[in-house]
């Protein structure tokens, strides 16, 4: 038997409970993994509060991550006894996820534990922070170096954001936070941002070009405010788009992209090929500093998961959530 946080849903109506499962429960796949650390990020908020359309089937185990090690194997790559990793692919959403003591999987989604890390560094990075090292990529692969001026990170003190900051100012760039959370500004200042912006500047509909300011951004905002990031790029800067935590909408002009070169890069982790996941961990392992992850990492039971997701949506939660879930 293991334990696994379990959201099913009844006459439209989701209920959360921890049960105990048997492993005959678990889905089909062909490495079984006992977790160590899961996390929490925006999307498990959304899938554990029935926010979001996130949950595809009931009942689920949410948890789009997990850091464990492989208890049994038919998969050619992974034998027992091997860290491992898990991130996307769906997981959470359509399959059974790391909020539980044991998951079930394909193989194919696994990546070898990066060595750099612990199971609860790993989580403390979770899919958050391996998005903000995809956003970095992107920036760096259109050729955003840090001569080129500011970056701006939006949502700064959530998890995209806190370790977009460490990862940038790490890497030499001078890095600017937005943040909604005036009272964080110490916290982003000691993560590495050079100066504080706050959220309502850009929240409101504004001018289909602004003054330009960034060299590059992160978004994970969307919304009004991805358009008034995009009209406030420097001519050929660049924008790597990975959220909605401002909205789904996107009120912008072609005016940034066809006046000033500005490129907007979406970034997607979900189906992300292996190759780039690789890429993005063994980045973070070499620029993302231990001291400054553990900063921004806080610890919360798998009791304590229902009650905490609603801070999440509502943008209270500062840096990244790790679930310690591991077998008694
Ligand atoms: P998080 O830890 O909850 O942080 C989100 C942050 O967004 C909040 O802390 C807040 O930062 C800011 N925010 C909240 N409401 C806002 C609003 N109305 N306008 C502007 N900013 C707002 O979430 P996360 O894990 O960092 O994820 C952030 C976003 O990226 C989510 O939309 C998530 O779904 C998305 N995401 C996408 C991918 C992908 O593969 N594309 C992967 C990971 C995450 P401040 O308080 O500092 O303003």
């Amino acid at each position: 038997m293991f334990r696994a946080l379990v959201i099913d849903k009844q006459d439209d109506k989701q209920k959360v409970a921890i049960k105990e499962l048997d492993e005959s429960q678990l889905p089909e796949g062909d490495v079984t993994v006992k977790v160590a650390y899961s996390t929490l990020n925006y999307k498990d908020a959304l899938a554990v509060t029935g926010k979001g359309p996130v949950v595809r089937s009931f009942p689920m185990v949410p948890g789009i991550d997990l850091a464990g090690e492989v208890e049994e194997s038919s998969h050619p790559d992974f034998k027992p006894g091997d860290a491992v990793v898990l991130n996307g692919w769906g997981v959470g959403e359509k399959h059974w996820g790391g909020l539980a003591e044991k998951a079930r999987l394909k193989g194919d989604w696994l990546i070898p534990l990066n060595k750099a890390f612990t199971p609860r560094q790993a989580m403390g990075i979770g899919t958050a922070g391996y998005t903000a090292m995809l956003c970095v990529l992107a920036l760096e692969k259109q050729g955003v170096t840090p001569d080129k001026g500011e970056i701006l990170v939006t949502g700064a003190a959530g998890g995209v954001g806190s370790v977009a900051i460490a990862v940038l100012a790490k890497l030499g760039y001078q890095v600017v936070a937005m943040t909604g959370r005036a009272e964080e500004a110490d916290f982003l200042t000691s993560l590495g941002a050079s100066r504080i912006i706050d959220r309502s500047e850009y929240s409101e509909a504004g001018k289909p070009l602004a003054k330009e300011q960034w060299a590059g951004a992160i978004d994970v905002a969307g919304g009004q405010v991805l358009a008034n990031v995009c009209a406030s790029m420097k001519y050929r800067g660049v924008v790597a788009a990975c959220g909605l935590a401002a909205g789904m909408s996107f009120p912008s002009t072609v005016a940034p992209f066809i006046l000033r070169g500005v490129t907007l890069c979406g970034i997607d982790s979900v189906m992300a090929p292996r190759e780039d996941r690789i890429e993005a961990w063994d980045r973070l392992a070499r620029d993302l500093d231990l001291s400054k992850l553990e900063q921004l990492v806080k610890d919360v039971s798998l009791e304590e998961v229902a009650d905490i997701t609603p801070s999440i949506l509502a943008g209270k939660v500062r840096g990244r959530l790790v679930v310690p879930v591991k077998n008694q």
